[in-house]
């Protein structure tokens, strides 16, 4: 029987719930907003199987060495990066492939969800910088493999594996897309601080982007919209960068590797403008691309839509941390939660936002570091 005893050693991709063949486990989110897995031990008989699936280990694939810069100029406008997630997307469907991907719902928490058509792939582009629902994800994949169809997965690396690990001897018609994945916030924190705004501005939100792309490739910061009126900041994605709020499982992710768990991984193309002067230049965006595997190189090697192509040596550790090692905890994360859970969102952005006293007071200390 799975037990969570360290919070640190799941990374709530559902796969353990969705395999269960007694409907014994439900995932449950603490309060953080996390999903983990709980037993009810009148239905479980200790099959073992939950602690069987769990995908939450080293991968046994042996490390990706070779990548290339790539961009598809009519659709990485509305892309995060260089529109390579949506170009894969749109290919899998031209195939016949049923798609997977985190999407925004009306009440604005991310969740993944199932697409069978070119039209329903939009809500899957762009970055949301919260962990998405897989619940029922990993079971809904497992059955659409079982009924013959090819399936394109695409999400964290972790999710990946879940799904891969789900999937079990039908792993042949699913093809994985990772991306190199910095962390995942807290879906709590998010709600939080969608409804703090709300009430600080006395309006309605009618749509977020996490990172707007009308800023710019390089530009991150969040934009909410009241109906017409856009408001761009940076209060959220501070708290990220910050790693104030990743699950914990992020700080020890064995999948922050060359070692990938999928088919494909796919991330910015950071630093592209030295490594390959006037390939990307423009602040559009651009891709960087891994085929891990031969089914990865197959499905990658030609695109139906036009793009522009080129190999690059691997991101260095400065450029990609995350595909070296996790990113660790902030030291403060604790204190964070905990002010979180008892006082809400509104407590820690006084306590830990921009403006509060123990930021000024950490980036005084670098700076007086830097000077000895
Ligand atoms: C939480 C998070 C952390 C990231 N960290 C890094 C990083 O450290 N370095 C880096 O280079 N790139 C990182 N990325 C990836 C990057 O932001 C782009 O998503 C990626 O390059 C794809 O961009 P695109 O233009 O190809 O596709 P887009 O059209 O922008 O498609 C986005 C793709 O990302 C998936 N996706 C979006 N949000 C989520 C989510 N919450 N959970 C799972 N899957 C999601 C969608 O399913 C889709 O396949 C991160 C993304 C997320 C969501």
């Amino acid at each position: 029987m799975i037990r969570i005893t360290d919070r640190k050693q799941c990374c709530g991709c559902s796969a353990c719930a969705d395999s269960c063949p007694h409907a014994a486990i439900t995932m449950k989110p603490d309060a953080m907003g996390f999903s983990y897995p709980s037993v009810d031990s009148d239905l479980c008989v200790d099959c073992g199987l939950c602690e069987k699936v769990c995908a939450f280990h080293v991968p046994e694939s042996k490390a990706t060495d070779s990548c290339e810069a790539i961009r598809f100029p009519d659709l990485m406008d509305d892309s995060q990066s260089g529109g390579l997630a949506y170009a894969l997307m749109r290919k899998a469907i031209g195939a016949g492939y049923i798609v997977y991907g985190a999407a925004i719902d009306d009440d604005f928490s991310v969740r993944h969800r199932r697409v069978d058509s070119m039209d329903g792939l939009s809500p899957l582009r762009l970055s949301k910088y919260v962990q998405s629902d897989m619940d029922g994800i990993p079971a809904q994949v497992l059955k659409d493999l079982k009924d013959g169809r090819k399936v394109l997965f695409t999400g964290t690396p972790c999710q990946c594996a879940g799904v891969a690990s789900a999937a079990g001897k039908m792993r042949m018609n699913l093809l994985l897309a990772d991306i190199i994945c910095h962390g995942v916030p807290s879906p709590a924190v998010w709600k939080g601080y969608l409804e703090s705004l709300e009430h600080r501005q006395g309006k309605k939100i009618s749509s977020v982007l996490f990172r707007d792309p009308s800023l710019g490739w390089h530009g991150h910061r969040e934009a909410v919209f009241f109906g017409d009126e856009k408001q761009v900041g940076d209060e959220y994605t501070f708290f990220f960068y910050q790693h104030l709020m990743l699950r914990p499982s992020c700080s020890v992710c064995p999948f922050a590797s060359l070692r990938r768990a999928s088919d494909i991984t796919m991330a910015d193309c950071w630093g592209v403008e030295d490594t390959l002067p006037g390939f990307a230049d423009d602040n559009r965006g651009c891709s960087v691309l891994f085929a891990n595997t031969p089914a990865g190189q197959e499905f990658t090697g030609d695109f139906p839509d036009i793009c522009q192509r080129r190999p690059m040596d691997l991101p260095s550790e400065k450029i990609q941390p995350n595909l070296y090692r996790p990113s660790s905890a902030h030291k403060r994360v604790k204190s964070f939660e905990n002010t979180y859970i008892r006082k809400g969102y509104d407590a820690v952005l006084r306590r830990f936002g921009k403006g509060s006293r123990s930021y000024r007071i950490d980036e005084f200390i670098k700076k007086v570091k830097r000077h000895i």
